[in-house]
């Protein structure tokens, strides 16, 4: 159903980890088996990667983001669903990881990566998973398995680049070349950009690919204006450096993980066949392989040098990463490395030992989890909880009966109920229709309740002194409270002090003991309802304007599903066209309504140029139904428009809608209504 980095045909989706090309064998400019999903840098370099391929075929994912894609199980030819994310594999510019999760279970598959934990781009990646995975375990691992042995172990991309900008240092008076694939390794050459204040030389398809990835300023291809030169791999041989030296003193740099890591490890044995190697460069086949331990700059031969700046990950990095995520099963991509063993032989220790992943799951991340309190530092949103200290009751969001209204509350953790016992409601007056991005937080010394569209629809309320250091506790007796750091033991807010509808018999006594006041009970509308309102999300083809409560408008050109529902605020049968689109007749019959939306709803991306080409793209195609363009990117909607929120502030994206031409409101000024015979466009969009 799906692949991953294979061509050949059977696949209903298919994923591309980045343009390496190991990675995209069988892919060819003719190639067109199915849509291929990849990052926008990726299907940036497309073009030039494979001239005249069919770039309609390439849809584009944005990191972080859960992507729901319908595929058709071959066995029984039912619908099913698969949901992607994309993850930044810090490997080449544009190269993703996947996580996948569907009937099959929960996969990840890594492609080429590089887990330097201490980068942002790796923590980010973590708690990306974290957040994805919750408690769920992934079932199978693909793991890029290049470097996956013990011997082993790089410097960080950081510390290597600044060993080469020391051995161009140490030459002040050599020619420099570097040996570079076609896509990759950008972040070394800037680097020795930037600290030697030069610009690199690049072959002319290495600057085209430079402006793609809008690096062009620090590369040249003039050789008079630079004595730094980053060469293609294949051109960088032993015979290559010894032909320039006998014209210019010249010195040769070779950033790689591989020829190093071997000389370390020593080399007896069929690993020493350079001729199989992923990595194989010319000066490999060169190399007088010795047996050498050092964690520094190699020097191969009097005019070459050899940095572990690696792409890939080390075997540290390697165990760190199948610690962390635990998985089931772990499977290795890369079968041609000279380096490959099964990954299981080398990490055996970790799968299946249950006690040494759960403490890979480390404690601190353990605490993030199951802590009591939310901080400056952590905040609530859609199925997280806290929970108090002896697991009696829990803070989180729930879902009031069968609507999709979401409350922050809490609840006995140890009476299991399904809907929970709530004790306590925050924002009974204005409940959230979309917990996963909706936030409980500390802001500016409250607690308070952000809706998905960051809108503070609840707050604690109250002054406090210390800003940075207020925290709020779930206590095991139920209350929440608030307290500022200064002077923890006397709270700034508590739940006590707000109760909703039910009697907690500790929150009266400290009550009254404290404030003398009489408590106040208010009890729920119904079991579905803990106050009067009652906001479903807005359908389809209509705009919500979320104010006090949630109102929906049909667009222009559409109109209720249902009229009686509609007029019950029972927004959800959403919107239908008026007129339907005479397919084929598009440009006569319809044009485009445009909207000013908060977010874009979820989508197909298409390769498009321009903002007209995107609105053509969309107009010619029958079962378009709007199109924006945005950032630079088409985006072309079928089927159902879903979730567009009108933006006020016309700060957000634009959504354009097409609407049959006598739908319009220009047409009906130009033609009376009813309608006569359509001919021509009215509104100018584009
Ligand atoms: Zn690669």
């Amino acid at each position: 159903m799906i692949s991953v980095d294979q061509w050949s045909s059977g696949s209903q989706i298919y994923f591309l980890t980045h343009l390496h090309a190991d990675h995209t064998v069988g892919l060819s400019p003719r190639w067109n088996k199915g849509p291929v999903y990849c990052s926008r840098i990726t299907a940036r370099l497309f073009h030039p990667k494979f001239p005249g391929f069919d770039l309609s075929l390439l849809r584009v994912i944005e990191i972080g983001r859960w992507y729901s894609l319908s595929l058709v199980l071959p066995s029984t030819g039912m619908e099913t669903k698969v949901q992607v994310m994309a993850i930044d594999a810090n490997h080449c510019p544009g190269a993703f990881m996947y996580l996948f999760r569907g009937e099959f279970g929960i996969m990840l598959y890594t492609g080429d990566f590089r887990w330097e934990v201490t980068s942002e781009i790796a923590q980010m990646g973590k708690t990306m998973l974290l957040n994805a995975l919750k408690n769920d375990k992934i079932d199978t691992l693909y793991i890029d398995n290049t470097y996956c042995n013990p011997s082993y172990s790089f410097p960080s991309r950081e510390v290597a680049a600044q060993q080469v900008v020391n051995i161009i240092n140490s030459y002040p008076e050599h020619d420099i070349i570097i040996g570079i694939d076609s896509l990759g390794k950008e972040d070394l050459l800037l680097y020795i950009s930037k600290m030697l204040k030069i610009k690199i030389w690049v072959w002319p398809e290495r600057l085209q690919i430079m402006h793609l990835l809008g690096l062009h300023a620090n590369f040249t291809t003039k050789t008079t204006l630079t004595r730094v030169r980053a060469v293609p791999r294949y051109s960088f041989s032993v015979e290559t450096l010894e032909g320039l030296n006998s014209m210019r003193p010249t010195i040769g740099i070779l950033p790689s993980g591989l020829p190093w890591a071997l000389k370390k490890a020593g080399c007896k044995d069929k690993s020493c066949d350079l001729s199989s190697m992923k990595t194989e460069t010319n000066i490999d086949l060169h190399m007088n392989i010795r047996n050498r331990y050092t964690n520094n700059i190699e020097k191969h031969h009097q005019y070459i040098y050899t940095v572990p700046y690696s792409d890939h990950s080390c075997f540290p990095e390697i165990l760190e990463f199948v610690k962390f995520l635990c998985p089931s099963n772990i499977k290795g991509i890369v079968s041609s490395s000279s380096s490959y063993v099964d990954p299981r032989y080398h990490l055996r220790n970790i799968i299946g030992a249950s006690s040494l992943c759960q403490k890979s799951v480390t404690e601190e991340e353990r605490e993030r989890v199951e802590a009591d309190t939310i901080s400056a530092n952590r905040s609530l949103a859609g199925d997280q909880t806290i929970t108090s200290k002896h697991d009696n009751f829990v803070l989180g969001f729930f879902k009031a009966g069968n609507t999709s209204n979401y409350y922050v509350g809490i609840w006995y953790k140890k009476v299991a109920s399904n809907p929970p016992s709530v004790v306590w409601v925050a924002n009974r007056e204005i409940p959230v229709s979309d917990r996963v991005n909706s936030e409980l937080k500390i802001v500016d010394g409250n607690l308070v309740l952000l809706n998905k569209f960051k809108l503070q629809i609840w707050s604690t309320n109250v002054t406090t002194t210390n800003t940075n250091s207020v925290i709020a506790v779930i206590h095991d007796d139920g209350n929440l409270v608030l307290t500022d750091g200064s002077n923890s033991a006397e709270p700034v807010w508590q739940s006590f002090d707000h109760p909703v509808n039910t009697w907690l018999p500790g929150a009266k006594l400290a009550y009254d003991y404290r404030r003398k006041k009489k408590q106040l009970l208010t009890s729920w509308k119904s079991e579905e309802n803990p106050d009067v309102l009652f906001s479903p999300l807005c359908g389809a083809f209509s705009t919500s304007r979320e104010t006090q409560m949630l109102i929906c408008d049909c667009l222009t050109g559409f109109k209720p599903r249902s009229e009686s529902g509609w007029n019950q605020s029972d927004f959800s049968g959403g919107c239908v066209r008026k007129t339907e689109l005479q397919c084929g007749r598009n440009e006569e019959n319809s044009n485009f309504i445009m909207i000013n939306v908060t977010y874009l709803p979820s989508n197909n991306f298409v390769a498009a140029e321009s903002a007209g080409e995107c609105h053509t793209t969309c107009m010619n195609n029958c079962s378009c139904n709007a199109y924006s363009f945005a950032y630079n990117e088409c985006s072309l909607w079928d089927g159902e428009l879903l979730d567009l929120s009108v933006d006020n502030d016309f700060n957000g994206k634009t959504v354009y809608v097409k609407v049959a031409s006598k739908d319009l409101p220009t047409y009906r000024k130009k033609h009376g209504f009813p309608v006569g015979p359509v001919s021509g466009s009215f509104v100018e969009i584009c």
